[in-house]
């Protein structure tokens, strides 16, 4: 290609120039945070595209959330313009898996308009089949269950291929028959569960050449980000779209870091990234090196920490931008004083002029956002929560959301089955019974049986009199779907079957949150083209951001701030059992801690300038208070890159020194540093007496802090 060089190109280094115009043969790009793998990903696509070698519909690109896959085709067409429009195959491996699921259905026992579960209704289907076998859901619980099955699913391994060993697990060797009954509901509902939408590509592609063939012709180029965290199912799936055509062709490129692999939990595995370039022989292997993303100080803490990992392909990383503030490290008495200087500080740098949408907060687990919130909507301070389908999953969205799935698919029983009797209508469990056992009978959707039986005398004449009511109602909204739009439409749902009723009378404090939620969902269904597009998004939303770029603090778990970045980025919760967090250590031992710190390295790299780290000497976990200390990763920053801030005395400490872990007795071995601990006795932590670790009750010494009361601001809904 003569000519002047194409504006896109400009500003990359040599290599990230190499990895965007190999474009023919496999390429991997392994390579440390904000070095640019992102970008050249991007930038891959706009060459393919601005140098007419395929079209938009031939580049499949997986990311590993929505958000990312937005921000990809955003950047895309930033840099070329209109020719990236369409990109119909950019986005997470789940949405494509589902558009190519739909497409074939019917080949792999499915109809094109089939269900989504969650979790919560996978949870609910297990413990029916559970229940039908007459196995003993105490001792063998449906989430137990449910875990394995996802393994399963992320190793791509159907009922037949489960190890004998592993199918031991669950009642008494049980596990791969209850795998299979538990597909054929699945199959029975016309529904599909998350892993499904892979697994079930998989076996489509595998059973079918032709389809396998066509995909194959269509997606001339393949791409991937974040390709440590694939698990087994989706390295199947990748490599049958882009190894099954000649060696010449194989244009598949992946981009990624071992150092933040962080879904070892879900199925992860880093051995993809060896496997890559066995079996794409010839496969061009590019390091990038410099981190353009953070200031020094950063970096030196980000890689100091992750150098106590021993599990690591090793990579250099280096930055020309200047040292920058230090890393802080702030000690708080207890998680409420945290929420206090987190939402202070904040208010500070926005007072200063700086952006809220360039500050987030990044906790470990999402239980520790609540306070957090509290604290952002007691100071005014806007924000929106990312990642996991918060809004979806709360009580009255669900509710909702499955009255609009039965009025879109009268066959879905689980839908139904959740509203039947919600509000309360008297359809209690003695109808459902009925109901269950007619429909299984006749192998029909719980609805179809309600709509049989209330011609009979099956029922009592009350129960029977609100049911035929009820299918009445469904019946006259599904026929408003093509005539009304959605919003309107869910609103008359909820109206007339008295759900937003039901808590307009509700006395309690939430419910006026849950209305304003509800009001929110239907604001939001305007937003789709139909109600089934909707649902749609719904099933497969992985994260939640209201979309707009107003300013607002970002506030997310550790994994779902992958891939980001912004300017300040706030770390709360460094604390042992937190993080690291215990279960991952009891879990899974070395390997688990060595997660956790990736997890600590993804926290500190999304910072550009400034990285703000604290704990709390006393923390609230499953309502009681327990006594903390620093967590290890505190321990293992260098000193050169941090600053210890002191605390605000807002209580008295004192009256205890350096000895006071001996007094509580949670020095874990590990926790060696004496230069911390120094810094630590300068005013952290909390005092060796104060509080019986385990909790005792729950409540703390006559401390203000605690007594959480009735004045506390509530959390205001509808605020993601
Ligand atoms: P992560 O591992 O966290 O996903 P990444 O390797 O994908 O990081 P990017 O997000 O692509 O990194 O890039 C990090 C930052 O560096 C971005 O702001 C990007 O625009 C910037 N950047 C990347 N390459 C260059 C370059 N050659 N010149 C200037 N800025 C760059
Ligand atoms: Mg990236």
């Amino acid at each position: 290609h003569a000519g002047p060089e194409p504006g896109y190109l400009g500003g990359l280094n040599a290599e990230q120039r190499l990895a965007v115009e190999t474009t023919e043969g496999p390429v991997l790009v392994l390579a440390g945070a904000g070095t640019g793998k992102t970008r050249v990903l991007t930038t891959r696509i706009a060459h393919i595209l601005a140098t007419g070698r395929a079209q938009p519909s031939q580049i499949l690109a997986v990311t590993f959330t929505n958000k990312a896959a937005r921000e990809m085709k955003e950047r895309v067409a930033h840099l070329v313009g209109a020719v990236a429009e369409g990109m119909p195959w950019l986005g997470t491996f789940h949405s494509i898996g589902t558009r190519i699921l739909r497409r074939h259905a019917e080949l792999v026992g499915l109809k094109s308009n089939f269900t989504i579960l969650d979790t919560d209704d996978q949870i609910r289907l297990m413990k029916q089949v559970i229940a039908a076998e007459n196995i003993d859901e105490k001792r063998w619980p449906a989430r137990q269950l449910a875990g394995l099955i996802d393994s399963w699913k992320n190793r791509a391994l159907g009922p037949d291929q489960v190890l004998p060993g592993e199918a031991q697990a669950f009642a008494n060797g049980r596990g791969g028959e209850l795998y299979r009954l538990y597909q054929e509901r699945l199959k029975t509902l016309n529904a599909a569960d998350f892993g499904d939408l892979l697994v079930e590509a998989i076996r489509l592609f595998r059973e079918n050449a032709d389809v396998l063939e066509l995909y194959q012709r269509r997606f001339r180029y393949v791409l991937v980000d974040e390709y440590q965290d694939t698990n087994v199912a989706q390295y199947l799936w990748l490599r049958l779209l882009a190894q099954g055509r000649e060696p010449g062709q194989r244009n598949l490129a992946c981009v990624g870091d071992d150092d933040q692999s962080i879904y070892g939990w879900r199925g992860a595995e880093v051995d993809n990234i060896l496997r890559f370039e066995h079996d794409f022989p010839g496969a061009r292997v590019v390091r990038l090196e410099r981190n353009y993303r953070s200031t020094g100080h950063i970096l030196t803490a980000a890689s100091a920490l992750i150098a106590h990992n021993q599990g690591r392909l090793g990579k250099t990383l280096r930055t020309e931008d200047v040292a920058g503030e230090p890393v802080t490290i702030t000690g708080a008495w207890d998680s409420e004083e945290e929420a206090r200087l987190v939402g202070e500080e904040i208010e500070a740098l926005h007072v200063k002029g700086h952006s809220l949408a360039e500050m987030a907060i990044l906790v470990r687990i999402s239980a520790q956002m609540r306070e957090l919130e509290d604290r952002l909507v007691q100071l005014g301070v806007p924000y929106r929560v990312i990642g996991g389908p918060r809004f979806y999953e709360r009580m009255e969205i669900r509710d909702a959301l499955a009255y609009l799935r039965c009025v879109a698919s009268p066959a879905d029983d689980l839908a139904f089955e959740r509203i039947l009797n919600t509000p309360k209508r008297g359809l209690g469990d003695a109808t459902v019974q009925v109901l269950h056992a007619h429909a299984r009978a006749a192998r029909i959707p719980l609805m179809e049986a309600a709509r049989y039986l209330v011609e009979t005398e099956e029922l009592k004449p009350k129960p029977r009199g609100t049911l035929r009511e009820l299918l009445t109602a469904f019946g006259r909204w599904s026929g408003l779907m093509d005539t009304l739009r959605q919003g309107e439409l869910a609103e008359i749902v909820l109206e007339e079957s008295g759900y937003t009723d039901m808590w307009q009378r509700d006395r309690s404090a939430e419910a006026a949150g849950r209305l304003e939620n509800l009001k929110e969902l239907v604001r939001s269904l305007e937003e789709f083209p139909d109600l089934q597009a909707f649902l749609e998004h719904v099933s497969l939303v992985m994260e939640i951001g209201d979309g707009d770029t107003n300013e607002r603090v970002s506030l997310m778990t550790l994994h779902a701030a992958k891939g980001l970045e912004f300017e300040t980025v706030f770390l709360p919760g460094w604390e042992e059992g937190l993080f690291p967090n215990q279960r991952a250590l009891d879990e899974s031992g070395r390997a688990g801690l060595e997660e956790e710190r990736r997890l600590a390295h993804v926290g500190l790299t999304r910072a550009r300038r400034r990285a703000r780290i604290y704990f709390a000497s006393n923390r609230r976990i499953h309502g009681m208070w327990n006594a903390t200390v620093p967590s290890r990763f505190i321990d293992e920053l260098p000193e050169s890159a941090v600053e210890v801030i002191d605390a605000p005395a807002s209580y008295s400490y004192g009256g205890y020194g350096a000895s006071r872990f001996d007094t509580v007795g949670q020095t874990p071995s590990s926790y060696a540093t004496p230069g911390w601990q120094r810094a630590q006795a300068r005013g952290f932590g909390s005092p060796g007496g104060g509080f019986g670790r385990g909790g005792t009750g729950g409540g703390g010494p006559g401390h203000g802090g605690f007594d959480r009361g009735a004045g506390q601001a509530r959390r205001r809904g509808g605020t993601v």
